[in-house]
């Protein structure tokens, strides 16, 4: 395999998995090119298979917050491979990795870890369902919580008619007990409430949106759901798959001082392993088998290998400084715009702490709809002059981006010199 060209492994890899990758977004469909096949990473940096070097701004879709093989990580993976990869049942860095976690986010009273961000938030509308023995939930258009039956779904023509899968293969019967409401837009919430509150079980939000480019909650959103969730006896489930640990160290709710029920937590909790974790108040997880009759199980759930690579990251998370990685961040971007304003191109972009979004947009967007008021083709454009030139951003306009705290002053400057040439080539090819 080590000397097969990227179109070489395109190829096979066609043949082997259904669009040549096992994630749809790596297939790079929608900026028109061929899926990349990387051959190692190291700390703000990825290589493809023909050794070009790519300034990183997925970091593995937020989890490589240390950057890639940290040598503090490399090292207790290693040790604990040395050790067994994988005993079945429970190992001590459970324990010492859900102590960890609760000096983060002191509101997991008590949680479970399983492998996947998916199973997360799976679980956690599971065990709402069960706590309130109601059957509906509410989820906002835009925001994404993993491919499980019940979060698959899009809007209707109207919010307030029924939902439809948003994939083939899900029970439309499933999707219809899932309302859809606008992020930012509370009587959109309201609304299915005034209509249905005693039948809701929980509202799941990212409380930072991140798969519809990035989506900051406006003021007082986060604080009103939490009371329309209490007058209604519903759940507020806060998906920080993606901010936990990546916004700030408590993610969201640390920030907008906004206590949900349940929490599920990926990505960076596994330092770039497969582990992730739901939880919350006792009196919920107290639902959660054996305890309570909620049924959830899993046979690598805990692994020593990915405890230990948690342990590692959340180790050295305790001394990031996420204000510093946002200023930097916003110079960053601030200079970026001047390039694109430079250019005759709008532009705007959001930051929190080690997470950011930008849009080819005079206005920045606050919600779904706005999103798609970017322009694909110009996207396009931009996204393949930039790889071009060694920068590696999410290959959709519905990602955010993400750096590590390897992203030094020194990788911005490199990465505004690659997008100046960038934008240049573009105008180029436009004139040609
Ligand atoms: C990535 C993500 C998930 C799904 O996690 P997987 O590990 O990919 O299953 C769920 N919710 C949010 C907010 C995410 O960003």
């Amino acid at each position: 395999m080590g000397n097969m060209t990227n179109s070489q492994l395109v190829a096979k890899a066609s043949q082997l998995f259904p669009g040549g990758v096992n994630s749809p977004v790596r297939a790079m469909g929608s900026v028109g090119l061929e899926p990349m096949f990387v051959d190692r990473a190291q700390g703000p940096y990825i290589y493809d298979t023909s050794g070009k070097q790519l300034i990183d701004f997925i970091a593995s879709w937020g989890a490589m917050i240390l950057g890639h093989a940290h040598p503090k990580v490399v090292e207790q993976v290693s040790k604990q491979a040395a050790k067994g990869f994988s005993y079945g049942i429970s190992c001590p860095l459970e324990v010492e990795l859900g102590q960890k976690v609760q000096t983060f986010f002191p509101h997991l009273e008590c949680m479970r870890f399983v492998n996947s961000g998916t199973e997360a938030t799976m679980s956690t509308i599971r065990l709402a369902r069960a706590a309130t023995g109601r059957d509906h939930i509410l989820k906002f258009v835009g925001c994404y919580h993993g491919h499980a039956d019940a979060l698959l779904v899009q809007a209707g023509s109207g919010l307030l008619t029924h939902s439809s899968p948003s994939s083939s293969g899900v029970d439309p019967d499933v999707a219809k007990k899932t309302l859809l409401a606008d992020y930012n837009d509370i009587d959109s919430v309201k609304a299915h409430f005034n209509q249905s509150g005693e039948k809701i079980a929980a509202i799941i939000v990212e409380p930072i949106a991140g798969n519809m480019n990035m989506v900051l909650p406006e003021k007082n959103f986060l604080e009103t759901l939490r009371e329309i969730c209490d007058r209604w006896g519903s759940l507020l489930i806060f998906d920080e798959v993606m901010t936990g640990f990546r916004v700030h160290s408590g993610g969201a709710q640390a920030i907008y001082g906004v206590k949900p029920d349940l929490t599920a937590l990926g990505k960076v909790i596994g330092g770039g392993l497969p582990a992730a974790c739901y939880g919350g108040d006792r009196k919920w997880m107290e639902h959660v088998s054996p305890l309570g009759k909620m049924y959830q199980a899993g046979t690598l759930s805990g692994n020593p290998i990915a405890m230990a690579a948690g342990c590692a990251t959340l180790n050295e998370v305790k001394h990031i400084d996420y204000q510093l990685l946002e200023n930097n961040i916003e110079q960053f971007l601030d200079s970026w715009k001047s390039m694109a304003n430079e250019n005759d191109l709008p532009f705007s972009y959001c930051v929190k702490g080690g997470m950011f979004g930008f849009a080819h947009l005079e206005t920045y967007p606050t919600n779904f709809n706005e999103v798609k008021n970017t322009s694909s083709e110009l996207f396009k454009a931009f996204y393949q002059s930039a790889l071009e030139q060694g920068l590696y951003f999410a290959p959709s306009l519905y990602e955010a981006g993400f750096v590590s705290i390897q992203h030094s002053e020194a990788i911005f400057a490199q990465a505004l010199d690659k997008i100046k040439i960038a934008y240049a080539k573009m105008n180029q090819m436009q004139s040609a």
